[in-house]
């Protein structure tokens, strides 16, 4: 049985949460660097869970036995579900990060989508919301009107239903990183870093910049949207 390995995180907020949704995110640095950012208390950030290329998890805000804590890893946000209208979703989520430094170019591992399938099934016997295929969204689902683009081009919805959800239509999950933006970032990872501590402070930033892109356009589409 999959079981995570504890980090001790002061980035949540001590008190339970009424879980509805799980959020899914890519860390934009390697696993060293992630948990770093997750335990600095000036950072004010951190997911419940972090899932490491190789299938390795770690637990860095409770949430795997059941009560879930309240994690700082959406930020300001808001979704529709058809019925109704949710803000803050670090309210009434749990977020996983995958190690990957920027999921709108590189590819989520196999162990990533197998270890996904292991943490859906563990976590929908604690949360019974998490039984549904449309409990499962992307930061960029609930936060690309300010930029956020993860998990990304690259992350494989349509597998990851498949696993995770067998027996439901698999619900519609558009990136937001505009196309123009991903394959200029594509060319760029020819040349870049992919180690240590350059690969992290390169593509931090890369990261900003992506946010910012997918920001501008997520602007531009909602300034177009009266005519
Ligand atoms: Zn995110």
């Amino acid at each position: 049985m999959l079981a995570p390995h504890r980090i001790a995180s002061p980035n949540y907020d001590p008190r339970p949460i009424d879980v509805r949704f799980l959020v899914l995110h890519y860390t934009a640095v390697d696993l060293a660097r992630t948990l770093e950012i997750f335990t600095d208390p000036a950072r004010k950030v951190a997911a419940h869970l972090v899932l490491d290329m190789d299938g390795a998890l770690y637990e860095c805000v409770p949430c795997w036995d059941g009560a879930a804590q309240r994690g700082w890893h959406a930020g300001v946000s808001h979704w529709h579900d058809g019925v109704a209208q949710w803000e803050a979703l670090n309210d009434w989520s749990i977020g996983i990060e995958m190690v990957n430094f920027n999921g709108n170019i590189f590819p989520f591992t196999d162990a990533q989508y197998t270890a996904l399938a292991a943490i859906v099934d563990h976590l929908r016997q604690h949360y019974p919301a998490l039984r549904h295929a449309e409990a499962v969204l992307g930061h960029e689902q609930i936060a690309g009107f300010r930029g956020k683009a993860d998990p990304g081009w690259q992350f494989d919805w349509p597998r990851f239903f498949a696993m995770c959800y067998p027996n439901q239509p698999a619900p519609p999950r558009q990136p937001v990183c505009p196309l123009t933006v991903r394959d200029a970032l594509t060319r760029l990872a020819e040349v870049a870093p992919t180690a240590g501590i350059a690969a992290n402070a390169f593509w931090e930033r890369v990261s900003l910049l992506t946010e910012a892109a997918a920001g501008i356009a997520a602007q531009g589409d909602r300034t177009r949207l009266p005519t």
